[in-house]
């Protein structure tokens, strides 16, 4: 029967890792897919050994992704193709990871470069907004690739998940007849469940695309309070008010299910993580301390990472000013004040 080829749009922080994963199960499952999998790198001149070496060439060479996942070994079946198209024209799994800001692009880039019956499980954690609709980027990619297309997200801090430290992920996966029958739910599991990453399926694909979007401007909030040393009980209770918040937001807009934000790895358990540990959260401690815009501290702290909690907390204020709801959601607008609007970080307490 035929083996299904994987590719990886994204190779950044996360995007490795996912790689990593995927290349480990295409050789745990040979009966299911090809053994290579080609992971699509956005070129970039690095320095290696004192010299400038091309990103891709350096991970073909070593498997290891220098600048965006520094000592991790990836399995030798994982190949940085710098060309997406030749990416897209091979893969009959495309498995999408990177900034949500570079999405649209790319689709563009990949008209007419697909496989007629190929499927998307999209790992971006983020909204669209333009002017009063709100979309997710699952919807986005199928609206502009034709592609059936699930979501992966959990609470999975890349660098965590590349040591193979145990963690959870949930992936919305609920395609129609039209979908080629190869791709059951199963046989995506099988692609991305391994020991240390344990995968639970739900049918609820907009909730599991919400909750890793939304509880970034929550990460926000909690980098705030950090920044201003207030401690756990508060932090805690601003993780509370944002999961109401997520819920409310994912019941008004999405017709989401509930128990997805408050019982799946995607929802409580990435809000938790991301509060913690995340880079969302240390950027909005460094704005306290220094004042300095996100965006600044984005270049100065994450080495060409990219920060989404800032971003998606103005594209969500956006929206529910177009709704006239902003007052329903007091800590999501908060967070946009204190990011954009130079309310003082000491006044969130008071906003929510
Ligand atoms: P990242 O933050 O490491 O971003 C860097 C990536 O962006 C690199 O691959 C870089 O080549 C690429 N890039 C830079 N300029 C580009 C351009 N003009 N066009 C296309 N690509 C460009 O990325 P990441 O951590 O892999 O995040 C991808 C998605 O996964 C995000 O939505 C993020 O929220 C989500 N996510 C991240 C983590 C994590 O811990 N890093 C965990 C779960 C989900
Ligand atoms: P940050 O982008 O804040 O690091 O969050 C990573 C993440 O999504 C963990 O699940």
């Amino acid at each position: 029967s035929k083996r299904i080829s994987v590719g990886v749009i994204g190779s950044g922080n996360w995007g490795t890792a996912i790689a990593k994963i995927c290349g480990e199960n295409a050789e745990a499952h040979p009966e299911l897919f090809h053994p290579q999998v080609h992971m699509w790198m956005y070129e970039e001149n690095v320095e290696y050994h004192g010299e400038n070496r091309k990103l891709t060439e350096v991970f073909n060479s070593t498997h290891e992704n220098i600048k965006y996942l520094k000592g991790v070994q990836c399995p030798s079946n994982v190949y940085a193709n710098p060309d997406i198209r030749d990416v897209g024209a091979r893969s009959d799994v495309l498995v999408w990871v990177l900034p949500h800001q570079f999405v649209v692009r790319v689709c563009d880039q990949l008209k007419g470069h697909l496989k007629k019956d190929a499927v998307a499980i999209s790992c971006i954690k983020g909204v669209s907004v333009n002017s009063d609709r709100v979309r997710l980027f699952s919807d986005i990619i199928h609206e502009r690739t034709g592609m059936y297309c699930g979501v992966l997200s959990g609470a999975n801090i890349a660098s965590e998940v590349a040591k193979e430290k145990f963690c959870e992920t949930t992936i919305g996966y609920d395609p129609d007849n039209s979908v080629n029958p190869l791709y059951t739910p199963n046989t995506i599991r099988s692609l991305f469940n391994r020991p240390y990453f344990r995968v639970q399926m739900v049918k609820d694909v907009p909730g599991v695309a919400l909750g890793g979007a939304l509880k970034n401007i929550v990460a926000v909030a909690a980098g705030i309070i950090d920044g201003l040393e207030l401690g756990d009980n508060t932090k805690s209770a601003i993780m509370r008010i944002g999961l109401s918040e997520m819920q409310k937001f994912g019941a008004m807009f999405f017709d989401c299910d509930r128990l997805t934000m408050s019982e799946e790895s995607c929802g409580i358990a990435d809000l938790i993580t991301t509060c913690l540990g995340g880079r969302n959260r240390k950027c909005a401690v460094a704005f306290v301390k220094t004042g300095k815009p996100m965006h600044i501290l984005e270049k100065e702290l994450l080495n060409g990472q990219k920060l989404q909690g800032a971003a998606t907390a103005k594209e969500v204020h956006e929206f529910l000013e177009h709704q006239n709801k902003v007052d329903e959601f007091p800590l999501f607008k908060a967070v946009y004040d204190i990011v954009f609007k130079n309310l003082p970080p000491n006044k969130l307490l008071e906003a929510i």
